[in-house]
């Protein structure tokens, strides 16, 4: 297969609304994810679920045009261990994996999906640990949060690796560009997917994330942001780099206006 464009979960929400977007305009689509409805069938919260997916999509595509590092877990997963393994290495090492083959494509490039959840919490300690590939401090940091609540621990696992990755995309902006390999991440806001449905009926969670500020609209379907990625990925954006948009109605801006 020629030029694809390699998307982690797959199967649902963003993930599949992407795919179709790309598909309707002509592009090669190999989806990834832990549901059996894609591609190739990987389960990211384990090393050996990622070497698998990256292998597996290489085989399939040795010289792919894009990544698009979007799988995720709800804050609300049960086990906020998991959150780690998928929102941060299920990004983090996929991308590092995914940078030498990228860049023997001409057009290469990738997106990271973070979230608004980035601009409004994490856990500095366990930021830093994610950042410095120091998992076993990050998770005895977890720990701690885990004996206020499981919900609590969610919480801070989630909105702490939406940190790490907008960062690892801004960090990675010199590496990047050197092997000619365009990176960018968008931070959505409240979409409309499982997962936020998950989190609206959620009694603890809810009422947060009714609280969001809105500018202009209070949320999007999944194709609204997709059209935001397709945009990263397209020759439109040749002169974007190490940036990280909020998609997300407005919400950043209100939340935090001086930053910039
Ligand atoms: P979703 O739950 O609707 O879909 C997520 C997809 O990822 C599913 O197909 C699921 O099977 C797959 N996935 C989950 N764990 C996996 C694993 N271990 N291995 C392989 N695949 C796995 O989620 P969504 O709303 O489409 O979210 C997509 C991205 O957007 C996530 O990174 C999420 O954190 C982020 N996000 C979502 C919202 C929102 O309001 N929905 C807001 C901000 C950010």
């Amino acid at each position: 297969m020629q030029d694809a464009v390699i998307i982690t979960g797959s199967a649902a929400g963003l993930g599949k609304a992407l795919s179709h977007t790309l598909s309707s305009i002509g592009s090669n689509v190999i989806g990834i994810d832990k549901n059996t409805s894609a591609d190739i069938i990987a389960d990211l919260s384990t090393a050996h679920g990622r070497q698998l997916a990256v292998t597996s999509a290489l085989d399939l595509c040795s010289r792919p045009k894009a990544v698009v590092a979007n799988a995720g877990l709800s804050p609300i997963h049960e086990d906020p261990f998991a959150i780690l393994e998928v929102n941060w290495l299920g990004v983090k090492d996929l991308l590092d994996s995914f940078l030498h083959p990228l860049s023997k494509n001409k057009r290469g490039c990738a997106v990271a999906i973070s979230s608004i959840g980035a601009a409004v919490g994490g856990d500095k300690e366990l930021i830093d640990c994610l950042l410095e590939a120091r998992i076993s401090d990050a998770k005895s940091v977890l720990d701690k949060a885990l004996k206020l609540s499981v919900v609590e621990a969610g919480i801070v696992a989630y909105s702490s690796c939406k940190v790490a990755v907008a960062q690892y995309v801004r960090a990675n902006a010199k590496l990047w560009g050197e092997k000619g390999v365009r990176l960018n991440c968008v931070a959505p806001g409240r979409m409309e997917t499982a997962m936020l449905d998950g989190l609206l009926s959620h009694q603890e969670i809810a009422p947060g994330i009714e609280a969001l500020p809105t500018g202009i609209i209070k949320s999007a379907s999944a194709s609204k942001v997709a059209d935001v990625v397709a945009f990263f990925l397209s020759d439109q954006s040749s002169f974007v780099h190490g940036q990280v948009l909020y998609v997300d109605g407005g919400s950043e801006s209100l939340i935090r206006p001086n930053v910039i």
